[in-house]
């Protein structure tokens, strides 16, 4: 499986390769599953993000914002 969803360098909102970012449909914080987390890392969301668009998962802060 693809990344479809990054976070392009230098930027702070997720890009999805099918051509969605957040001024269209956004996305929803998601675990690894698809279920949907509050948006708080330490409090179950590691990373994913879900395009509400063509549903792909991702996560964004793999290998971005490990600290
Ligand atoms: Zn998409």
């Amino acid at each position: 499986m693809t990344e479809a969803i990054t976070i392009p360098e230098g930027e702070d909102f997720a890009v999805c390769s099918c051509g969605n970012d957040v001024m269209k449909d956004a996305f929803a914080t998601v675990d690894a599953s698809g279920n949907e987390v509050e948006p708080e890392v330490g409090g179950g969301w590691v990373g994913h993000l879900q395009c509400n668009a063509c549903k792909a998962i991702a996560n964004v802060l793999g290998g971005k914002e490990n600290s």
